[in-house]
């Protein structure tokens, strides 16, 4: 797709790049001390999560390991269905371990809240969310998640590693999906 073809299917900018590395800058230095001296293991969830996870990584004074889970709730369309499906399982043994989930957005909170539940019976030390984006009208369910970064409308946003089918994931800012696009 070219750059004018991208520009006619957005219609605003709701984070900016710029926006979403200080914010990542700020969350990462309160995960790093929250979890001074602890096992952290980051999980990212595919795909949408791998920017999130690129530069919220490389934003921690600290090193951690992460891992991926790949789920699937979409499909192509821009509904959530709330049926969860294991594309990709973690490799690391949850045990003893401290999870940050980081994802991208919450939305209806389906995918999160099947997640916790999966994870809880891992035996993990303990879990927690870390959220680049939320959409606080759209909650079906309450996922309790304790770092977000911004709250954003009841859109259907693309950029920043969140696509619409796979499209636009490589935009360097949140935007605004039109809906003349999907609808
Ligand atoms: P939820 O289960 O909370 O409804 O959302 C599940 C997943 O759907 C999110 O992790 C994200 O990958 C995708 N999703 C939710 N809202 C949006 C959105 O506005 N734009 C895009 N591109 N994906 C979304
Ligand atoms: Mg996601
Ligand atoms: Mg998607």
């Amino acid at each position: 797709m070219r750059a004018a073809e991208i520009q006619s299917e957005l219609t605003n900018v709701l984070v900016t790049e710029e926006q979403i590395l200080a914010k990542l800058d700020e969350i990462a230095a309160q995960v790093a001390v929250d979890y001074e001296g602890k096992d952290l293991l980051l999980v990212g969830v595919l795909k949408g999560a791998v920017m999130v996870m690129a530069d919220f990584s490389r934003a921690l004074p600290v090193s951690a390991p992460m891992d991926w889970m790949a789920v699937s709730s979409y499909g192509a369309g821009t509904k959530s269905s709330g049926v969860v499906q294991i594309r990709k399982d973690l490799d690391t043994d949850l045990h003893d371990k401290h999870v940050l989930i980081v994802e991208d957005i919450i939305d209806s909170g389906l995918t999160l809240s099947w997640l916790l539940e999966n994870f809880a019976s891992r035996g993990a030390a303990s879990i927690e969310v870390f959220a680049l984006l939320r959409k606080p009208e759209a909650a079906k369910v309450v996922v309790d998640c304790k770092y977000v970064g911004f709250d954003i409308p009841n859109d259907f946003v693309v950029g920043y590693g969140l696509d619409y089918a796979e499209n636009y994931r490589n935009l360097r800012d949140v935007a605004v999906l039109a809906p003349h696009v999907y609808s």
